[in-house]
């Protein structure tokens, strides 16, 4: 695969999106572009073959940063956005938050997350099946500092799995927002604008705007 030469850009007007998931750009920059036009988003991916970052933070934001800080010495640019999500359920103890992609054993093995989702909730009651989705995002600068933005999608899980669109917990999350229909039943279009990513970018973008 052919690479963007990072020394073409311009460090003043490129953020580096820290991600390797095409669909997080795009909602990145369609809500970033809208407080920072002249900046263009590039994603880590299109800059070189790099190595997953470690992500041992203990919050979402922690990881988010860890992140967004490995894309810049990866690239020596100057700004770089990250975010870092997952599930937390209440009658877990806020389980499995920062472990939500690996709560099963492997990373990003979405069906054995929902099937130990679905065991570790067999016998909730309905009134204590409450949990959110949470997001951090942040932008990182060279020079040190950051923002974060944080977000939040109230919901509660299901029996079972229903819907197939998105990924992840989203066929047992149902969203408070959508009564009746899953995460992984909207469209990703009505999904962005409920989402814990979608408050997370916006209060990012709040922040950035008040300087
Ligand atoms: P990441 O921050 O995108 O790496 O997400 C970590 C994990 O949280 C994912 O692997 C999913 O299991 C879960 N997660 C985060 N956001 C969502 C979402 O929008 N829907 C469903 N699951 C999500």
């Amino acid at each position: 695969m052919a690479y963007l030469d990072i020394t073409a850009l311009d460090p003043e007007k490129t953020i580096v999106v820290a991600t390797g998931n095409a669909h997080k750009v795009i909602e990145i920059e369609e809500i970033l572009g809208r407080v920072l036009p002249d900046v263009r988003f590039v994603a880590l991916g299109e800059l070189g073959d790099y190595p997953d970052a470690v992500e041992d933070g203990e919050t979402f934001a922690d990881n988010a940063l860890i992140k967004a800080r490995y894309a810049l010495e990866c690239t020596g640019l100057k700004m770089a956005v990250a975010d870092d999500s997952g599930l937390c359920v209440d009658a877990l103890g806020g389980a499995p938050g920062v472990w939500s992609a690996r709560w099963a054993g492997v990373h990003g093995a979405d069906d054995a997350n929902n099937e130990k989702l679905m065991r570790e909730m067999a016998d909730v009651p309905e009134g204590k099946r409450t949990a959110r989705f949470h997001s951090s995002v942040v932008l990182a600068y060279a020079d040190g500092s950051s923002l974060v933005g944080e977000g939040d999608c109230e919901g509660r899980i299901g029996y079972d799995p229903v819907g197939t669109n998105g990924f992840g917990y989203d066929p047992l999350f149902l969203p408070d927002d959508t009564p009746g229909r899953t995460m992984a039943q909207l469209e990703l279009a009505e999904k962005n604008t409920i989402s814990h990513r979608y408050h997370a970018l916006i209060d990012l973008s709040a922040k950035l705007t008040r300087g």
